[in-house]
């Protein structure tokens, strides 16, 4: 059995999918398979346990929020339809599709792949499923929003009486849970076991696929001629490098960077406190909370919200400008830099979630009442387009001018 990787493009021909112990790239050290024992049904008992936990998160009151004794109750579903009701249709959609639908969506197709895996059935849309499975894991949220829900928390302590609701704690658990899915489930395993592996050809050697007239499938992984345009195994295009991957990257971190200006100058959030009506922008909210004396929240919105979007598209566009040089930064140190800002760039989504929670919890009319400014939009904007442009980055065009025989164990 062969692999070849995602991310550098070698082909490394020690690879099993039922291995004992975890497997690397032998160029770029990226984990190419991680190893564990009954992964079918420990997948599937981790999916019915969180899917009931979702369940009991939407039947219960979520937070509780009392200013003079009589308290206000939101359940995890208010976070939308309070959202709506305020005429922010597109931000409520949004937030309902990224903490209600992606999840059970998520674990309804975990269930279902896994059931087919372990009572070795053939069942309608297996590749849908799998294919679907793989494009919704980024976009799972929920431990941005308990974040999210905890510096929504630290915000209002002062000011008011919260109660942590028994859904609360039905949530917390989900996201653990569905964070022990998401690093159970591998993908080749994942298709190895639904639709069989596909065998490699056999005079191949240690180098780049590329080299060998080789590519493997983005979706599934298996090893495919250069020549097929669709992959036999997944039915999902193949290319041995994404076309246009720099220009789409560049399109959209050139949107990105558009939008980032109007999600700093407009405000993020109004609040009205005993008949006043105060509006504050990001970084104003950024200086409140430091003045509160909330010096780590102050520091984790400051990070996510201003830095990371920065940094992300700063290193995308000098990676796109020079990912064919040899010089500066190795490949390795490159793909790094791709790797972190690939990883940390949807905790961008912390404000986002903040003002949704705020704006569910506090509407006691003119005593007070929060709802979200008109740079939300686009600063959601900036948080999915920079995740859009890091998932166009090809990486494997980091590697593509260093000397085809080089190897970097
Ligand atoms: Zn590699
Ligand atoms: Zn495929
Ligand atoms: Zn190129």
């Amino acid at each position: 059995m062969a692999m070849i990787c995602p991310e550098c493009d070698w082909l490394n021909s020690d690879y099993e999918t039922e291995a004992s112990t975890d497997l690397h790239c032998q160029r770029c050290g990226h984990t190419l398979y991680r190893c564990a024992r009954h992964r079918a049904s420990r997948l599937q008992a981790l999916t019915y346990s969180a899917l009931l936990m979702l369940a009991a998160a939407l039947s219960f009151p979520f937070l509780g929020f009392a200013t003079q004794g009589t308290p206000h109750y939101m359940t995890l579903t208010d976070t939308v339809t309070t959202l709506v009701s305020h005429h922010f249709m597109a931000l409520g959609i949004m937030i309902g599709v990224l903490l209600l639908v992606l999840p059970f969506l998520y674990l309804g197709l975990v269930a279902y792949l896994t059931f087919a895996i372990q009572y070795q059935r053939t069942l309608p849309g297996m590749r849908m499923a799998a294919r679907t499975l793989a494009s919704i894991a980024p976009w799972l949220m929920l431990d941005v929003f308990l974040v999210g829900i905890l510096v929504a928390l630290v915000k209002l302590h002062s000011i008011a009486k919260l109660e942590l609701g028994l859904s609360f704690w039905a949530y917390c658990a989900a996201t653990l849970l569905i964070a022990r899915i998401w690093s159970l489930m591998d993908m080749p395993w994942l298709w190895d076991q639904l639709l069989g592996p596909v065998a490699a050809p056999h005079n191949t050697h240690a180098g780049t696929a590329r080299q060998q007239s080789l590519c493997s499938c983005e979706c599934c992984s298996a090893i495919q001629l250069m020549q097929t345009t669709h992959c036999q195994r997944c039915g999902h295009p193949v290319h041995s490098r994404r076309p246009h991957h720099l220009s789409i990257t560049i399109a959209l971190l050139l949107a990105a960077s558009i939008m980032y200006i109007p999600a700093n100058v407009f405000p993020i959030m109004d609040t009205t406190f005993l008949g006043q009506t105060q509006s504050s922008t990001i970084v104003g909210g950024i200086i409140q909370l430091w003045r509160g004396g909330s010096y780590p929240i102050a520091i984790i919105i400051l990070v996510a919200s201003i830095l990371v979007p920065l940094a992300k598209i700063f290193v995308l566009a000098w990676l796109c400008w020079q990912h064919h040089s040899q010089y500066a930064l190795t490949a390795q140190q490159k793909q790094r830099f791709y790797q972190v800002t690939e990883f940390v760039g949807r905790w961008s989504m912390i404000d986002i979630f903040v003002v949704a929670v705020l704006t569910a919890l506090v509407q006691q009319g003119n005593i007070m009442n929060v709802i979200p400014g008109p740079a939300i939009l686009s600063f959601a904007a900036v948080v999915v387009l920079t995740m859009l442009a890091a998932m166009a980055f090809d990486p494997r065009q980091l590697w593509d001018a260093l000397p085809q025989q080089e190897t970097h164990p």
